[in-house]
């Protein structure tokens, strides 16, 4: 296994893996690595020559009082995970590198960005779009792979691709979850055994819905009052959204139907969480 901090040094490795026909995958995530970015990096070993890791906690997506600062890290333990998954090269560019003095750029998915987080983030999507578009152009790609626990943010990178006709293919992988059911994430090291504990209503609440989706209970209002509920009597959870859209667009739906996403956001403390399930998916 390789680890590339130069940028031009990476794009120059992809083109020339390119023009021996090679297949890239990549795996884009901002590190402190845990189950779910490893089931995304199997599923691109399976199904490339190359695989590609870049770790980048990237300043731009978040906001002014975010957790930029303090996002967790570990780099040795995560180039060990990587390593057991089969990476190939680790692409680990400095913020300094990635935006020199100068650096003007911003690409806007613009409608899908707007709701859910989108709406309590703003300008988070820019930059994640930005970056992804950027680390895509030095990667170079065949198959890019994300996380649906990252709903919205697959949704927005997958309207990118097509709009903007970028060459490669982006798989969305299931959620990862610990055994308790909380969906695993790099954040989840922020909580104490009581916020984790507490954190559980998500998962409930998606799962009562889908419970009462299968019911026959159709009309969003009377879902979403059972899933407030639920996380409402939660001590220390304090609500973000709780909504229903369409899977593809993020339309707000009245009427839930299978390609329904039930999407939900709250706050342990300074903890912010998301999670979220497609009506007719497995949870
Ligand atoms: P992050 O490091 O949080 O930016 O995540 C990098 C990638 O891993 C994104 O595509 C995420 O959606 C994905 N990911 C994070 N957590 C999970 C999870 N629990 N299950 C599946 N994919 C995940």
């Amino acid at each position: 296994m390789q680890t590339i901090s130069d940028i031009r040094q990476m794009q120059t490795l992809a083109c020339s893996l390119k023009r021996e026909g090679r297949r890239i995958a990549f795996v884009p995530t901002m590190g402190f690595l845990h189950e779910g970015h490893a089931s995304l990096l199997r599923e691109g070993r399976n199904n490339s020559d190359v695989l590609v890791l870049s770790i980048f906690v990237n300043p731009i997506q978040f906001g002014k009082n975010e957790d930029l600062d303090r996002y967790p890290r570990d780099m040795e333990r995560d180039l060990r995970i990587a390593s057991e998954c089969g990476v190939d090269i680790v692409f680990t560019p400095t913020a300094a590198d990635m935006y020199p003095t100068g650096f003007q750029t911003t690409v806007t998915v613009r409608d899908v960005s707007l709701p859910l987080c989108g709406a309590s983030r703003p300008g988070h999507f820019d930059g994640v779009a930005t970056v992804v578009t950027k680390l895509f152009n030095i990667v170079q790609p065949d198959v890019a792979l994300f996380g649906r626990k990252d709903y919205q943010q697959l949704a927005v990178i997958r309207r990118m691709v097509m709009d903007l006709s970028m060459p490669l293919e982006v798989v969305g992988m299931p959620i990862v979850r610990e055994k308790d059911g909380l969906a695993m994430s790099s954040r989840n090291a922020y909580l104490s055994k009581e916020q984790h504990l507490s954190a559980l209503c998500l998962h409930r609440a998606l799962a009562d819905v889908r419970g009462l989706f299968a019911g026959g209970e159709r009309t969003a209002e009377k879902l979403r009052k059972a899933a407030l509920e639920i996380i409402g009597a939660e001590p220390g959870v304090t609500i973000e959204y709780v909504e229903f859209r369409d899977g593809a667009t993020l339309d707000e739906q009245e009427v839930v139907d299978n390609a329904t996403l039930l999407a939900v956001a709250a706050k342990l403390g300074q903890t912010r969480l998301i999670d979220n399930s497609v009506l007719g998916d497995e949870l």
